[in-house]
This record gives structure tokens, sequence and C-alpha cells, in this order.
């Protein structure tokens, strides 16, 4: 994929969550992950900048640790704080297949890139919430995937890595935008599991990618919300998890 394609799919996307405050997945997900201060940061052009959820990030990143008391107060003005977008109840995210490619043991770490690693860099990121949409302290978010050429490291854990999310329920993980491979469009691997509860199993999408409705096991309800940030990308998804 080209980078005048991905800005393009961006700018598209980044109106669409404008006008539906939230996209395609019908939960206040999205809309949550799309105040992430490294959205505000890679809003280089006025076209983007000129989305709310983009502008109001910072304010809405600040508050994050306070969102879930905050959320049914400050619920109803969306544009304000993408965080309080995630009006309780929220919509537990959907599980997903595994499918064959998972490695049990990956290590912690912030960065899954290494030297000489070919792809598009890409910043994953996020917060982990409750379907009251109160932060998760400590998940662990497992991350796996393809390489730029579409090959999974099956013998060792290069693109295996998780972090921890933090005081705020944040994760951040740095990637590269994953290469397709036969009957499946550009995805990324993700276990998140609270400490002491139940993991939930899915796969994350990136917008306007053209293999993504020829793939069975898409579904536009894990889209990341996509910006540009230096020579790369910022994928923004927030995870609820059912109690
Ligand atoms: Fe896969």
């Amino acid at each position: 994929m080209t980078r005048s394609r991905w800005l393009a799919a961006t700018l598209v996307f980044s109106l669409v969550v404008v006008a539906g405050c939230g996209g395609a997945s019908g939960s206040s997900a999205p809309a949550a992950a799309s105040a992430s201060p490294a959205a505000a940061s890679a809003s280089p052009s006025a076209a983007i900048s000129a989305a709310p959820s983009a502008s109001d990030a910072s304010s809405a990143a600040s508050d994050a640790s306070s969102a879930g008391s905050d959320s049914s107060s400050s619920g109803s003005d969306s544009s304000s704080s993408a965080v309080a977008a995630c009006s309780a109840p929220a919509s537990p995210t959907p599980s997903q297949t595994e499918g064959p490619y998972f490695t049990a043991g990956s290590p912690e770490k912030s960065s899954l890139v290494e030297p000489g690693m070919d792809g598009t860099p890409l910043t994953l990121t996020g917060f982990v919430v409750t379907t009251e949409c109160t932060p998760i302290v400590g998940a662990k978010v497992d991350v796996w995937q393809a390489d730029a050429g579409g090959t999974y490291d099956n013998a060792g854990y290069r693109l295996r890595g998780y972090v921890v999310t933090d005081a705020t329920g944040r994760y951040t993980i740095e990637t590269i935008v994953p290469g397709e491979y036969p009957g499946r469009t550009e995805h990324i691997h993700v276990k998140v599991t609270p400490s002491g509860g139940a993991t939930l199993t899915t796969q994350l999408y990136f917008p306007g990618v053209s293999a993504n409705d020829a793939d069975g096991i898409y579904s536009p309800d894990m889209l990341l919300d996509v910006m540009p940030q230096g020579d790369g990308f910022v994928g923004t998804f927030t995870f609820v998890l059912a109690a």
C-alpha cells in the first residue's frame, strides 16, 4: 500500500468518524480510541486536524484516569472527550479466532521493531476499559503479526510481544504495518488479559484496505483509527472487556 493511499484512506476514515461518531462498530470503543494524544500530534493536514476527536485529544487523554467516574456526566459531550465517548454500558469488544500462528510465552517489550526490519512504522495504542468505561490497569496486551511481506516468525518471537496497561489503562507498542498473506487482509492479532481475568482474543484491521472485504474473518468492528505520524502511522483501538 502506498503512503498516498494510506493518507487518503485515513482522511476518509477521519471524516466518517466525525460524521458517525464511532463508526461501524456500534459501540463507543473506536470513538474513545480516537482520543489518543498521539492521534492529535499526528494530524498535519488541515482536513484531518479539523476532526474534533483529534483537536480535543490532549484533554481527553489527561482525563483518562478519571474517565470511569466521569463517563456518566460527560458522556453527552462526546466532542470534548473521546474517552468519555465510551458511554456505559459499552459493548464488549468482539472476539475473533486466534488463528494458527499464536506462540505462547512471548516477551514483554515496548517495541517489536528490530534493526533492519522492513515495513511502515506503526504505533499501536489505546485503552483497555470495562463495559462501565473504567480503565483497566495492568492488563496484558499480547500482540503477534506477520511482517511486511506477510510472513510470521513461527520459530522465535519476531513481531511478537506484549505490554501492560499503565495507571490510566493505556497500552502502547511500536510495530510495523503487517503485510497481507493469502486469504488474509492486513491484520494484527491480540490477546488482552486483565489481571486475574479472562482473555479476549481478537484481531485488528486497517481502514481503506481493499483486501478487507475479501477476508472472511475481517470485521469493521475491529478497525483501527489510523492517523499519520512521521513516516508512519498511529493506530488506535480501545478494548472493552466484559466483567
Ligand atoms: Fe494472521
